[in-house]
């Protein structure tokens, strides 16, 4: 049995007054009981502040991204270890943001991934199509080859520390989410592929939908087989919205 997972993206949201009203908000509104996990990533400069709100509650830390370096000369970069300090547990790792605004690769994602978890961070690795490759019926083979980039450094063990995120590059922020048996297909050949490594991993990683999910369509999604949870960016920024979210996936 997979605990459901909902994580929101705050992406460059906000400030320290904003961020943290959020954060109470929050954790007002979300149910004492509730079965999912629930995953918060701030931007870098509020993630200590936002630890300390948290501190007292079940919801975890996540960042937005790492250095696949582990220090030094990286002018700009935040390393694994970093967010580890500051109370991380999470770390996104190839969102299509990074991958499509700052040419991140598969090979650099690749790395991350391998970075975050040297550090005891749980990679949250996002992998999805464009709209093209949808189009083109090439959404199979895109996001084998984005997993197939990760495993082929760290071998399918790595993802029993690992949770993946379908997110059609298409439906990120466009308020056009994929259909759940458009989500559904994809979310089941990434945990077949898997489990013709490891019949383990396959079943037991944990695999979040992400393209603008919301309260209208959370329970929807979430009631299909292989989707157990979410990644969540817009909704995410409005605690009542994001908290009926989490309540979706319980
Ligand atoms: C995201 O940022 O990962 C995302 C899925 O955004 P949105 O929910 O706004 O589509």
């Amino acid at each position: 049995m997979r605990q459901p997972l909902v994580a929101g993206n705050w992406k460059m949201h906000g400030s320290r007054v904003d961020n943290a009203s959020l954060v109470r908000s929050l954790l007002d509104l979300l149910r004492p009981d509730g079965g999912a996990e629930v995953l918060v990533c701030p931007p870098f400069v509020y993630l200590w502040e936002t630890g300390r709100l948290l501190k007292d509650s079940d919801v975890q830390l996540g960042c937005q991204s790492v250095s696949a370096e582990a220090q030094g000369a990286f002018t700009g970069e935040i390393s694994a270890a970093m967010a580890r300090d500051v109370g991380c547990r999470y770390a996104i790792v190839g969102h299509s943001e990074r991958r499509h605004l700052y040419g991140e690769g598969d090979a650099l994602v690749a790395r991350k991934f391998v970075a975050a978890q040297s550090h005891g961070l749980v990679p949250v690795f996002c992998v999805g199509e464009t709209l093209d490759e949808r189009e083109s019926s090439r959404t199979t083979e895109v996001v084998a080859r984005q997993i197939d980039a990760v495993l082929a450094v760290t071998g399918a063990q790595a993802f029993a520390r690992a949770i993946i995120a379908y997110e059609p590059v298409w439906a990120i922020g466009t308020g056009r989410n994929a259909s759940p048996d458009q989500a559904q297909d994809v979310h089941a050949m990434i945990r077949t592929k898997l489990a013709a490594l490891d019949g383990m991993i396959g079943e037991s990683v944990r695999i979040l939908y992400g393209g603008s999910v919301k309260a209208a369509n959370a329970r929807e999604l979430f009631s299909m087989p292989d989707i157990d949870g979410g990644l969540v960016g817009g909704a995410s920024l409005k605690a009542d919205e994001f908290a009926q979210i989490c309540a979706a996936a319980d």
